[in-house]
Protein backbone atom coordinates (compact mmCIF):
# COMPACT_ATOMS: atom_id res chain seq x y z
CA UNK A 1 0.00 0.00 0.00
CA UNK A 2 2.04 3.36 -0.92
CA UNK A 3 1.93 5.88 1.64
CA UNK A 4 2.44 9.69 2.46
CA UNK A 5 4.73 9.99 5.01
CA UNK A 6 6.36 12.94 6.84
CA UNK A 7 10.06 13.08 7.77
CA UNK A 8 11.31 15.78 10.45
CA UNK A 9 14.60 17.13 9.40
CA UNK A 10 16.44 17.34 12.75
CA UNK A 11 19.39 20.03 12.06
CA UNK A 12 21.97 21.17 15.05
CA UNK A 13 25.07 23.86 14.85
CA UNK A 14 24.06 24.75 11.57
CA UNK A 15 23.98 20.90 10.15
CA UNK A 16 21.28 18.30 9.49
CA UNK A 17 21.75 15.37 11.68
CA UNK A 18 22.52 11.90 10.10
CA UNK A 19 19.57 10.77 12.23
CA UNK A 20 17.32 12.68 9.29
CA UNK A 21 18.70 10.84 6.66
CA UNK A 22 18.01 7.31 8.24
CA UNK A 23 14.81 8.90 9.09
CA UNK A 24 14.16 9.52 5.22
CA UNK A 25 15.57 5.93 4.93
CA UNK A 26 12.83 4.62 6.72
CA UNK A 27 10.18 6.63 5.45
CA UNK A 28 10.87 5.55 2.32
CA UNK A 29 10.51 1.65 3.14
CA UNK A 30 7.01 2.99 4.87
CA UNK A 31 5.52 4.77 1.94
CA UNK A 32 5.94 1.40 0.00
CA UNK A 33 6.25 3.50 -3.18
CA UNK A 34 4.30 6.33 -1.94
CA UNK A 35 5.30 9.91 -1.26
CA UNK A 36 8.21 11.09 1.14
CA UNK A 37 8.20 14.44 2.40
CA UNK A 38 10.88 16.12 4.62
CA UNK A 39 9.92 18.57 7.00
CA UNK A 40 12.31 20.97 8.09
CA UNK A 41 11.48 23.34 11.08
CA UNK A 42 12.97 26.74 12.37
CA UNK A 43 14.28 30.22 11.66
CA UNK A 44 16.07 29.93 8.30
CA UNK A 45 16.15 26.48 7.08
CA UNK A 46 15.40 25.92 3.58
CA UNK A 47 18.90 25.76 2.59
CA UNK A 48 18.80 22.17 4.23
CA UNK A 49 16.39 21.12 1.74
CA UNK A 50 18.45 19.51 -1.05
CA UNK A 51 20.22 17.55 1.49
CA UNK A 52 17.23 15.66 2.10
CA UNK A 53 15.77 15.28 -1.74
CA UNK A 54 19.48 14.00 -2.51
CA UNK A 55 18.77 11.30 0.23
CA UNK A 56 15.48 10.16 -1.05
CA UNK A 57 13.30 12.88 0.18
CA UNK A 58 10.56 13.36 -2.89
CA UNK A 59 9.70 17.12 -1.94
CA UNK A 60 10.41 19.45 1.22
CA UNK A 61 8.34 21.71 3.28
CA UNK A 62 10.07 24.14 4.97
CA UNK A 63 8.36 26.28 8.35
CA UNK A 64 10.60 29.43 8.73
CA UNK A 65 9.53 31.56 11.62
CA UNK A 66 11.52 33.55 14.11
CA UNK A 67 10.03 31.51 17.10
CA UNK A 68 11.04 28.47 15.39
CA UNK A 69 14.68 29.01 15.64
CA UNK A 70 15.50 27.03 19.02
CA UNK A 71 13.40 23.79 19.86
CA UNK A 72 10.71 24.65 22.41
CA UNK A 73 8.21 21.86 22.33
CA UNK A 74 5.00 24.78 21.79
CA UNK A 75 6.87 26.24 18.96
CA UNK A 76 7.95 22.83 16.96
CA UNK A 77 4.32 21.17 17.97
CA UNK A 78 2.80 24.00 16.18
CA UNK A 79 5.03 24.05 13.03
CA UNK A 80 5.06 20.54 12.73
CA UNK A 81 0.81 20.36 12.90
CA UNK A 82 0.62 22.89 10.45
CA UNK A 83 2.30 20.45 8.25
CA UNK A 84 0.56 17.86 8.74
CA UNK A 85 -3.03 19.40 8.85
CA UNK A 86 -1.71 20.51 5.11
CA UNK A 87 -0.70 17.11 3.98
CA UNK A 88 -2.45 14.41 6.29
CA UNK A 89 -0.08 12.29 5.89
CA UNK A 90 -0.65 8.82 6.29
CA UNK A 91 2.78 7.85 8.43
CA UNK A 92 5.48 10.29 10.50
CA UNK A 93 9.40 9.66 11.27
CA UNK A 94 11.19 11.27 13.23
CA UNK A 95 14.41 10.39 15.55
CA UNK A 96 14.76 9.26 18.96
CA UNK A 97 16.57 11.70 19.57
CA UNK A 98 16.19 14.21 22.66
CA UNK A 99 14.16 16.31 20.53
CA UNK A 100 12.15 13.45 19.04
CA UNK A 101 11.43 12.01 22.22
CA UNK A 102 10.63 15.56 23.81
CA UNK A 103 8.25 16.17 20.31
CA UNK A 104 6.50 12.81 19.53
CA UNK A 105 4.43 12.06 22.18
CA UNK A 106 2.80 15.36 22.20
CA UNK A 107 2.01 15.30 18.38
CA UNK A 108 0.71 11.81 18.94
CA UNK A 109 -1.70 13.23 21.28
CA UNK A 110 -2.62 15.70 19.07
CA UNK A 111 -3.21 13.77 16.41
CA UNK A 112 -4.72 11.17 18.98
CA UNK A 113 -2.81 8.23 17.27
CA UNK A 114 -0.65 5.78 18.24
CA UNK A 115 3.14 6.14 19.03
CA UNK A 116 5.89 3.34 18.22
CA UNK A 117 9.07 4.79 19.56
CA UNK A 118 12.97 3.92 19.44
CA UNK A 119 12.88 1.46 16.30
CA UNK A 120 15.73 -0.16 14.53
CA UNK A 121 14.48 -1.90 11.84
CA UNK A 122 11.56 -1.97 9.81
CA UNK A 123 9.73 -4.66 7.38
CA UNK A 124 7.20 -5.16 5.18
CA UNK A 125 5.49 -8.75 6.30
CA UNK A 126 2.34 -9.71 4.45
CA UNK A 127 1.19 -6.23 3.77
CA UNK A 128 2.15 -4.63 7.11
CA UNK A 129 4.58 -2.39 8.48
CA UNK A 130 6.43 -4.30 11.05
CA UNK A 131 8.32 -2.31 13.65
CA UNK A 132 11.47 -3.33 15.43
CA UNK A 133 11.83 -2.40 18.68
CA UNK A 134 14.63 -3.25 22.05
CA UNK A 135 12.85 -3.88 24.89
CA UNK A 136 13.45 -4.63 28.78
CA UNK A 137 16.66 -2.52 28.17
CA UNK A 138 17.89 -4.42 25.12
CA UNK A 139 17.87 -7.61 26.04
CA UNK A 140 15.29 -8.74 23.55
CA UNK A 141 13.43 -7.08 20.92
CA UNK A 142 9.17 -6.89 20.15
CA UNK A 143 7.67 -6.47 16.72
CA UNK A 144 5.07 -4.30 16.61
CA UNK A 145 2.26 -3.60 13.86
CA UNK A 146 0.49 -0.10 14.13
CA UNK A 147 -3.55 -0.48 14.84
CA UNK A 148 -3.81 3.52 14.05
CA UNK A 149 -4.80 4.35 11.24
CA UNK A 150 -2.12 6.99 10.78
CA UNK A 151 1.48 5.31 11.66
CA UNK A 152 3.90 7.69 14.00
CA UNK A 153 7.32 6.27 14.84
CA UNK A 154 10.71 7.79 16.14
CA UNK A 155 13.81 5.84 15.39
CA UNK A 156 16.88 5.17 17.13
CA UNK A 157 20.36 6.81 15.73
CA UNK A 158 22.61 4.80 14.03
CA UNK A 159 20.27 1.46 13.03
CA UNK A 160 18.37 2.04 9.94
CA UNK A 161 21.02 2.57 7.14
CA UNK A 162 21.01 5.40 5.32
CA UNK A 163 20.57 5.75 1.89
CA UNK A 164 23.03 6.14 -0.90
CA UNK A 165 23.29 10.05 -1.77
CA UNK A 166 21.93 11.05 -4.93
CA UNK A 167 22.89 14.85 -5.74
CA UNK A 168 20.53 14.28 -9.59
CA UNK A 169 17.78 14.19 -7.72
CA UNK A 170 15.42 16.96 -7.96
CA UNK A 171 12.33 17.69 -5.43
CA UNK A 172 9.85 21.14 -4.72
CA UNK A 173 10.40 22.89 -1.75
CA UNK A 174 8.06 24.76 -0.34
CA UNK A 175 7.44 27.16 2.28
CA UNK A 176 4.65 27.61 5.07
CA UNK A 177 4.19 30.27 7.28
CA UNK A 178 2.16 29.20 10.00
CA UNK A 179 1.18 31.62 12.87
CA UNK A 180 3.15 30.48 15.89
CA UNK A 181 1.64 31.88 19.12
CA UNK A 182 1.62 31.21 22.97
CA UNK A 183 5.01 29.73 23.25
CA UNK A 184 5.47 29.42 26.89
CA UNK A 185 9.56 29.15 27.00
CA UNK A 186 11.97 30.98 26.17
CA UNK A 187 15.32 30.18 25.06
CA UNK A 188 18.08 32.55 26.85
CA UNK A 189 20.97 30.71 26.31
CA UNK A 190 22.39 27.24 25.57
CA UNK A 191 25.37 26.18 27.88
CA UNK A 192 27.43 23.38 26.28
CA UNK A 193 28.69 21.07 29.25
CA UNK A 194 30.78 19.19 26.91
CA UNK A 195 33.36 20.21 24.11
CA UNK A 196 32.75 20.60 20.06
CA UNK A 197 33.21 17.12 18.98
CA UNK A 198 31.21 14.14 17.36
CA UNK A 199 28.03 13.61 19.07
CA UNK A 200 27.63 10.81 21.20
CA UNK A 201 24.65 9.14 20.56
CA UNK A 202 25.04 9.58 16.36
CA UNK A 203 29.02 8.63 16.86
CA UNK A 204 30.29 5.46 14.75
CA UNK A 205 33.00 4.63 16.96
CA UNK A 206 32.58 5.62 20.99
CA UNK A 207 35.97 4.65 23.69
CA UNK A 208 34.01 4.45 27.09
CA UNK A 209 35.63 4.87 30.56
CA UNK A 210 34.90 3.68 33.67
CA UNK A 211 36.09 3.93 37.29
CA UNK A 212 39.25 2.32 36.29
CA UNK A 213 40.15 4.96 34.15
CA UNK A 214 40.57 6.91 37.77
CA UNK A 215 41.15 10.61 36.89
CA UNK A 216 40.29 13.40 34.80
CA UNK A 217 43.54 13.13 33.07
CA UNK A 218 42.63 9.82 32.44
CA UNK A 219 40.32 10.71 30.31
CA UNK A 220 42.73 12.44 28.27
CA UNK A 221 44.37 9.04 27.08
CA UNK A 222 41.43 7.84 26.18
CA UNK A 223 40.45 10.81 24.32
CA UNK A 224 43.34 10.43 21.78
CA UNK A 225 41.88 7.33 20.77
CA UNK A 226 38.61 8.35 20.31
CA UNK A 227 40.27 11.01 18.09
CA UNK A 228 42.37 8.96 16.24
CA UNK A 229 39.20 6.74 15.58
CA UNK A 230 36.75 9.59 14.67
CA UNK A 231 34.90 8.84 17.71
CA UNK A 232 33.43 10.26 20.66
CA UNK A 233 34.26 9.55 24.15
CA UNK A 234 31.75 8.24 26.79
CA UNK A 235 31.79 6.29 30.53
CA UNK A 236 29.99 5.05 32.63
CA UNK A 237 28.25 6.39 35.75
CA UNK A 238 30.80 5.13 38.09
CA UNK A 239 33.37 7.30 36.34
CA UNK A 240 30.73 10.17 35.67
CA UNK A 241 30.30 9.60 40.02
CA UNK A 242 33.46 10.44 40.74
CA UNK A 243 33.78 13.14 38.74
CA UNK A 244 36.17 12.24 36.09
CA UNK A 245 33.90 13.32 33.66
CA UNK A 246 30.49 15.00 32.68
CA UNK A 247 27.21 13.69 33.24
CA UNK A 248 26.61 14.26 29.33
CA UNK A 249 28.57 11.44 28.66
CA UNK A 250 26.99 9.01 31.00
CA UNK A 251 26.07 5.87 28.75
CA UNK A 252 23.62 3.03 30.22
CA UNK A 253 20.07 3.09 31.52
CA UNK A 254 19.99 6.42 33.09
CA UNK A 255 22.35 7.93 30.76
CA UNK A 256 22.35 7.51 26.67
CA UNK A 257 21.52 4.64 24.47
CA UNK A 258 24.68 4.02 22.15
CA UNK A 259 24.55 1.84 19.55
CA UNK A 260 28.03 2.48 17.29
CA UNK A 261 29.70 -0.05 15.00
CA UNK A 262 32.34 -0.20 17.91
CA UNK A 263 32.42 0.33 21.33
CA UNK A 264 35.47 0.25 23.12
CA UNK A 265 34.93 -0.41 27.07
CA UNK A 266 37.90 1.03 29.12
CA UNK A 267 38.10 -0.08 32.44
CA UNK A 268 34.48 -0.78 33.17
CA UNK A 269 33.00 -3.74 34.91
CA UNK A 270 29.42 -4.18 32.98
CA UNK A 271 27.45 -3.51 35.67
CA UNK A 272 23.54 -4.36 34.06
CA UNK A 273 22.60 -1.03 33.90
CA UNK A 274 25.75 0.36 31.94
CA UNK A 275 24.99 -2.33 29.30
CA UNK A 276 21.36 -1.56 29.20
CA UNK A 277 23.09 1.21 27.20
CA UNK A 278 25.57 0.05 24.78
CA UNK A 279 24.87 -3.79 24.59
CA UNK A 280 23.30 -3.40 21.46
CA UNK A 281 26.64 -2.08 19.90
CA UNK A 282 27.59 -3.83 16.94
CA UNK A 283 31.23 -4.75 17.81
CA UNK A 284 32.25 -4.41 21.55
CA UNK A 285 36.03 -4.73 22.97
CA UNK A 286 36.24 -4.42 26.65
CA UNK A 287 39.78 -3.43 28.68
CA UNK A 288 39.88 -4.84 31.90
CA UNK A 289 42.74 -5.79 34.05
CA UNK A 290 39.83 -8.33 35.60
CA UNK A 291 39.61 -11.18 33.40
CA UNK A 292 35.97 -11.82 35.30
CA UNK A 293 34.65 -8.76 34.84
CA UNK A 294 31.28 -9.10 33.61
CA UNK A 295 31.46 -6.76 30.58
CA UNK A 296 33.76 -10.01 28.81
CA UNK A 297 29.91 -11.46 28.76
CA UNK A 298 29.07 -8.94 26.60
CA UNK A 299 32.36 -8.55 24.31
CA UNK A 300 33.49 -9.46 20.92
CA UNK A 301 36.49 -9.10 21.63
CA UNK A 302 38.41 -8.81 25.38
CA UNK A 303 41.66 -7.81 26.52
CA UNK A 304 43.07 -8.60 29.95
CA UNK A 305 45.68 -5.84 31.08
CA UNK A 306 45.93 -2.79 32.74
CA UNK A 307 44.25 0.25 30.09
CA UNK A 308 47.06 2.61 30.41
CA UNK A 309 49.62 0.02 29.06
CA UNK A 310 46.69 -1.16 26.30
CA UNK A 311 45.03 1.90 24.95
CA UNK A 312 48.13 4.00 23.83
CA UNK A 313 49.59 1.06 22.16
CA UNK A 314 45.58 0.71 20.25
CA UNK A 315 46.55 4.70 19.12
CA UNK A 316 50.03 4.18 17.81
CA UNK A 317 48.68 1.22 15.78
CA UNK A 318 45.25 3.29 14.44
CA UNK A 319 47.82 6.08 13.78
CA UNK A 320 49.35 4.00 11.34
CA UNK A 321 46.19 3.02 9.56
P1 LIG B 1 33.36 -0.33 38.60
O1 LIG B 1 32.20 -1.24 38.72
O2 LIG B 1 34.05 0.12 39.83
O3 LIG B 1 34.38 -1.01 37.61
C1 LIG B 1 35.67 -0.53 37.34
C2 LIG B 1 36.37 -1.57 36.51
O4 LIG B 1 37.63 -1.06 36.09
C3 LIG B 1 36.64 -2.90 37.21
O5 LIG B 1 36.08 -3.95 36.45
C4 LIG B 1 38.16 -2.99 37.27
O6 LIG B 1 38.64 -4.33 37.11
C5 LIG B 1 38.55 -2.14 36.09
N1 LIG B 1 39.90 -1.52 36.19
C6 LIG B 1 40.43 -0.83 37.22
N2 LIG B 1 41.64 -0.35 36.90
C7 LIG B 1 41.88 -0.74 35.62
C8 LIG B 1 42.96 -0.56 34.73
N3 LIG B 1 44.04 0.17 35.07
N4 LIG B 1 42.88 -1.11 33.50
C9 LIG B 1 41.82 -1.86 33.13
N5 LIG B 1 40.75 -2.06 33.95
C10 LIG B 1 40.78 -1.51 35.17
N6 LIG B 1 25.92 2.81 35.44
C11 LIG B 1 26.19 3.20 34.17
O7 LIG B 1 27.31 3.04 33.67
N7 LIG B 1 25.22 3.81 33.45
C12 LIG B 1 23.96 4.03 33.93
O8 LIG B 1 23.14 4.61 33.22
C13 LIG B 1 23.66 3.60 35.25
N8 LIG B 1 22.43 3.77 35.76
C14 LIG B 1 22.16 3.27 37.01
C15 LIG B 1 20.85 3.37 37.52
C16 LIG B 1 20.57 2.85 38.76
C17 LIG B 1 19.16 2.95 39.27
C18 LIG B 1 21.59 2.26 39.53
C19 LIG B 1 21.28 1.69 40.90
C20 LIG B 1 22.86 2.18 39.05
C21 LIG B 1 23.18 2.69 37.80
N9 LIG B 1 24.47 2.62 37.28
C22 LIG B 1 24.70 3.01 35.99
C23 LIG B 1 25.62 2.23 38.12
C24 LIG B 1 26.06 0.80 37.91
O9 LIG B 1 25.34 -0.06 38.74
C25 LIG B 1 27.57 0.65 38.24
O10 LIG B 1 27.77 1.08 39.59
C26 LIG B 1 28.49 1.44 37.34
O11 LIG B 1 28.19 1.18 35.99
C27 LIG B 1 29.94 1.02 37.61
O12 LIG B 1 30.81 1.81 36.86
P2 LIG B 1 32.23 1.25 36.45
O13 LIG B 1 32.06 0.00 35.66
O14 LIG B 1 32.94 2.37 35.81
O15 LIG B 1 32.93 1.02 37.85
Amino acid sequence: MARKVLVLGEWKDGMLRNVSFEAISAGKTIAEGGEVIGVLLGESVKSFADALIFYGADRVVAVEHEQLGKYTPDGYSQGLMAVVEKESPDAIVMGHTALGKDLSPKIAAKLDTGLISDVTAIDIEGGNVVFTRPIYSGKAFEKKIPVTEQIFVTIRPNNIPVLEKDESRKGEVESLSPEIKDVRTIIKEVVRKTKEGVDLSEAKVIVAGGRGVKSEEGFQVLKQLADVLGGAVGASRGACDAGYCDYSLQIGQTGKVVTPDLYIACGISGAIQHLAGMSNSKVIVAINKDPEANIFKVADYGIVGDLFEVVPLLTEEFKKL
